[in-house]
């Protein structure tokens, strides 16, 4: 991909979210969630602006057409002004899902499903990058996304981000755990919040409760997943490597002996994450149904550091071969 049209579109992002966090004094994020909807509605949304401001935000915004830009580079430059935004205040568990990891969720996306059609779901959307990542890499497809999200300013930013890509997303502002309207789906992809649940009472409507004290949540999230799969259906999701040594984890492998079938665990590399306790792999599940077998064994892979190409491709190379030993497509 070029890079120079990310940078001229990136600037555009950053120069006007900085003119309005100053001018309407908020933060960067929410500066940047109010220029993306001019930039979509091609109009200065925001009343009181001083004439010299709208005039400045007017002639950056006439500077860029997006219908130059390909989804893709309007989503890099979007993320890398998210970014910038995050850095201003950092909160672990609303970090955004680094670009290489959603491309390798989307290419496995693409492997593992080969209808034309697919239901997709991610119930921590986030900002939407990943969501728009792994939808960007079907081009093939005719999809039907849905993102919920509990955080309402990266909900929104999710919502701008969707826009702007012209990726017609349905979006949900709610507690993902709480009962959902969605029907079910052909895929769910998520880069799940690790921690604790706090609400108890909400947690005792999942299997997956802890016994004492607070459940996990991306327990939670994970028979969330399941139960809104289609039988068949696969979930890709990010959970930490020590998924399955925690003290919860064995209702975990009970849950998942019921309703899954365990496809495939791979690492990720550390280089990725900050330290290792915060360290992530991709789990892919398949939900069990009448015609839906097990795999002869389950790919079990460490993915190398993603800028090394050779590494990569004998790594993505491996999966292929996999999926053809095992899914038979
Ligand atoms: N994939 C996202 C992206 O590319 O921006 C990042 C996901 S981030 C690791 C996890 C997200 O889960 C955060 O945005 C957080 O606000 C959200 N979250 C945490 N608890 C939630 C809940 N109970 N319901 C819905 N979303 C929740």
């Amino acid at each position: 991909m070029d890079i120079v049209p990310v940078e001229k579109l990136f600037t555009v992002f950053n120069e006007t979210a900085m003119i309005l966090k100053e001018e309407m004094d908020c933060t960067y994020l929410e500066a940047l969630a109010e220029t993306g909807e001019n930039i979509f509605q091609e109009a200065i949304l925001q009343e009181n602006l001083s004439e010299y401001t709208a005039k400045k935000i007017k002639k950056s915004y006439e500077s860029i057409s997006l219908d130059a830009y390909s989804k893709e580079e309007i989503r890099k430059s979007f993320q890398l002004a998210i970014l910038k935004g995050m850095q201003e205040n950092v909160q672990a568990n609303h970090q955004m899902t680094p670009d290489s990891i959603g491309m390798l969720i989307g290419y496995l996306v693409q492997k593992f499903y080969t209808q034309t059609t697919m239901r997709l779901l991610d119930l921590a959307v986030g900002t939407g990058n990943l969501l728009t990542t792994v939808i960007n890499h079907q081009p093939e497809k005719q999809i039907e996304a849905f993102g919920v999200e509990i955080d309402e300013l990266l909900l929104q930013l999710a919502y701008i981000n969707a826009n702007l890509q012209e990726q017609p997303i349905q979006f949900y502002n709610q507690d993902s755990l709480e009962k959902l309207f969605i029907d079910p789906v052909d895929i769910v992809v998520s880069d799940l919040p690790v921690g604790y649940y706090p609400n108890d009472i909400g947690a005792s409507e999942y299997s997956l409760q802890a016994d004492n004290g607070h459940s996990y949540a991306h327990h939670l999230f994970l028979e969330q997943s399941i139960n809104h799969l289609k039988a068949g259906g696969y979930a890709f999701c990010m959970v930490p490597n020590g998924l399955f040594e925690s003290e919860q984890a064995g209702k975990l492998h009970q849950f998942f002996k019921e309703e899954v079938y365990i496809q495939s665990i791979l690492q990720l590399p550390l280089s990725l994450f900050k330290n290792k306790q915060a360290a992530k792999s991709i789990l892919v599940l398949q939900k069990k149904g009448e015609t839906i077998k097990a795999p002869k064994q389950v790919l079990l892979a460490k993915v190398p550091n993603l800028s090394n190409i050779a590494s990569m491709e004998k790594t993505l190379s491996q999966i292929d071969v996999w999926i053809k030993e095992n899914k038979l497509v």
